[in-house]
C-alpha cells in the first residue's frame, strides 16, 4: 500500500497558492511532512483527509481515489487534526464509544472491548470518567491517537502533534506513534525537525506550497554534507555575516551566536560542521541548497 499523490495545487479565494504541483509516493511507516508555519502542511493534510477539495491533481492510496471516493477513503483514514476546537465535556470513555458507534462498530460487546483497549493503549485508563475538556495538552494529543485509531485505518494522518507539549508529554507521544503498525501509511506533518529525526523513515520538505526534497533522513543529511560550515562570532558581527554568507542558523551558545552557513568551499575562519537535519532543512528553506528530490 502506497500514497500517490500527483500534481496536487490549490489557490484559495484571497490568491493564496498554499499547494503547487506537489507529487509525493508515501509509503507505509512513518513519514514526516516537514515545513515552517504557513508551508501549506495543514492544506495537504485536509485534502487528503477528504475535508477540502483540491483545485487539481490526483492522489491515490493503492486504488483509492481519495479525491473522489470520499466515503470509502474516511472508512479507512484516522485523522488527528491539529485542533479540535472545542473538546467536549463528556467523558473520555463516552467519547470514544460514541465515535465508535458513527463508525460502525455496532456490536455492544466488540464497542466496549476495543473502547477498553484503546484507553489502555494511550494510558488514559485511569483517567476515563474525566471529561476531555479537562485533559492536558499531552492527554488530548493521546485521546486524539485513540480516536484516530478505531476501524483499523489504513492512513493515519496527524497535523502538528507536538506543538505546544512539554517534552515529557511529547516523549509518551512519539512512543505510541511508533507502536502504530508498519503497515499503516502514517503521515506526520510538522515544523519541529526533532519530531522527524525521531520518528520517520521517510519525510518531505515544503515551504511556500513546493516539494522541495523528498526521501530519506539520510539522504537527506548526505545531500548536504561537507557544505555545512560553523563559526562562533561577537554579536556585533551576525549582520555583516548574513551579508555576505548564506547563513541558514543562528543559536545562541553561552550567550554568543554560533553560526551554521551552507557553502561548497569552506569560507575563511569556519569550521566544518556535522550536518543536522535542522541545517538540512533550513538550507531549503532559506533557498541556500537546490531541490534534491531522492
Ligand atoms: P501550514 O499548515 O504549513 O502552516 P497552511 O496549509 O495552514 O500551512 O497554510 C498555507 C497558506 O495558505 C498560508 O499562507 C495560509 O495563510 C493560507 N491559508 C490557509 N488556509 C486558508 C484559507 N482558508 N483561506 C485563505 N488562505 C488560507
Amino acid at each position: 500500500m502506497e500514497l500517490v499523490i500527483n500534481g496536487l495545487s490549490k489557490t484559495y479565494a484571497n490568491g493564496v497558492k498554499a499547494l503547487d504541483n506537489v507529487s509525493l509516493t508515501i509509503p507505509t511507516g512513518m513519514f514526516g511532512l516537514l515545513g515552517p508555519n504557513g508551508a501549506g502542511k495543514s492544506t495537504l493534510m485536509r485534502i487528503l483527509a477528504t475535508l477540502q477539495e483540491a483545485d487539481s491533481g490526483s492522489a491515490m492510496l493503492g486504488d483509492l481515489d481519495v479525491l473522489r471516493q470520499k466515503q470509502e477513503v474516511r472508512r479507512v483514514l484516522g485523522y488527528l487534526p491539529q485542533e479540535f476546537g472545542v473538546y467536549p465535556r463528556v467523558s473520555a470513555y463516552e467519547m470514544l464509544d460514541h465515535i465508535a458507534l458513527l463508525k460502525g462498530v455496532i456490536h455492544d460487546g466488540d464497542r466496549k472491548a476495543l473502547v477498553e483497549a484503546l484507553l489502555h493503549k494511550v494510558n488514559l485508563w485511569e483517567h476515563r470518567k474525566r471529561r476531555i475538556a479537562g485533559f492536558s495538552g499531552g492527554m488530548k494529543q493521546r485521546f486524539g491517537i485513540a480516536q484516530s485509531l478505531i476501524g483499523e485505518p489504513k492512513l493515519i494522518i496527524v497535523d502538528e502533534p507536538t506543538a505546544g507539549l512539554d517534552p515529557g508529554e511529547r516523549n509518551r507521544f512519539y512512543n505510541l506513534l511508533t507502536e502504530i503498525g508498519e503497515n499503516v501509511v502514517v503521515i506526520l506533518s510538522t515544523h519541529i525537525v526533532q519530531d522527524v529525526q525521531e520518528l520517520c523513515r521517510n519525510m518531505a520538505i515544503i515551504n511556500k506550497g513546493r516539494l522541495l526534497f523528498a526521501g530519506s533522513p539520510n539522504d537527506a543529511l548526505a545531500a548536504v554534507k561537507g557544505r555545512i560550515w560553523e563559526k562562533s562570532i561577537p554579536k556585533q558581527e551576525l549582520e555583516a555575516h548574513n551579508a555576505s554568507f548564506k547563513v541558514i542558523s543562528n543559536k545562541l551558545i553561552a550567550g554568543r551566536p554560533v553560526i551554521h552557513v551552507y557553502d561548497e568551499g569552506r569560507p575563511d575562519g569556519f569550521a566544518p560542521a556535522e550536518p543536522t537535519l535542522e541545517d538540512v532543512f533550513f538550507s531549503h528553506i532559506h533557498g541556500a541548497h537546490q531541490p534534491v528530490m531522492a
